[in-house]
């Protein structure tokens, strides 16, 4: 038996033989109701930009994108719907500083992450010495260090006194850069396939910002995965 890190609901942890094959969660963590909140994007149509659910190759915001971002080949993965049930979770994990909830995204990350080849840098989105001062830890970092995920801090904000997530969907697609490529780790970038790493997909701002950061290193690729879209 063991206890759901949700809703606490005890349960046992023995697998049927379809739960061994589909189980998309590790098993023990959350109760069978709680994982089945979390909606696999993998198994939806998608917009091949933004990696939403989406029934057209691309959605609107993408079309906007590629517009003031002509020269780079946008690709987002993402591994969840962000339901209500994952903006309820999200803000235990994060705000109330919950980290142990990220073990949650550990076997989903790891097998994401490791189709990548091993010279691919991994590059979290960093947060604000704010964020990081309230909340105590990245919650990205977090989620890539419990999935045992080898990672770059690369980039650093720019202190702003505004908190991104409490700002309204306008003000975020119309906010400036707030990222820049440590100096010492230019280098690391170089000809080398990046992957962006974020927690949600909200607008695509972030990423567009964080990317845009690194293509001035001269990276061969660049790609961006979010836990929630
Ligand atoms: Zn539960
Ligand atoms: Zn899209």
């Amino acid at each position: 038996m063991n206890g759901c890190m949700w809703c606490g609901t005890h349960f046992d942890s023995t697998y049927s033989f379809t739960e061994l094959l589909f189980r998309p969660l590790k098993k023990e963590r959350l109760c069978g109701a709680c994982q089945s909140e979390f909606i696999l994007l993998r198994e939806c149509p998608l917009c091949r930009g933004c990696g939403r659910r989406h029934e057209d190759t691309y959605c609107q915001d993408c079309i906007k994108w590629q517009k003031l971002y002509p020269n780079y080949s946008f690709s987002n993965q993402s591994l969840f719907a962000y339901n209500v049930f994952a903006k309820e979770f999200m803000e235990a994990f994060k705000f109330n500083g919950d980290a142990e909830l990220g073990q949650v995204f550990s076997k989903e990350v790891k097998a994401m992450l490791q189709k990548e080849d091993k010279h691919t840098v991994i590059v979290p989105i960093p947060i604000s010495q704010r964020s990081k001062e309230i909340r105590g830890f990245n919650q990205t970092e977090i989620v890539l260090k419990q999935a045992g995920i080898i990672y770059q801090n690369c980039l650093e904000h720019i202190d702003n006194p505004e908190n991104q997530s409490k700002k309204d969907r306008r003000n975020r697609m119309l906010s400036p850069q707030p990222f820049h490529v440590i100096d010492s780790e230019v280098g690391l970038l170089k000809q080398k396939k990046v992957v962006i790493v974020d927690d949600v997909y909200t607008t695509g701002r972030t990423l567009f910002h964080a990317a845009d950061a690194v293509s001035q290193c001269g990276p061969t690729s660049i790609k961006t995965i979010t836990l929630f879209r």
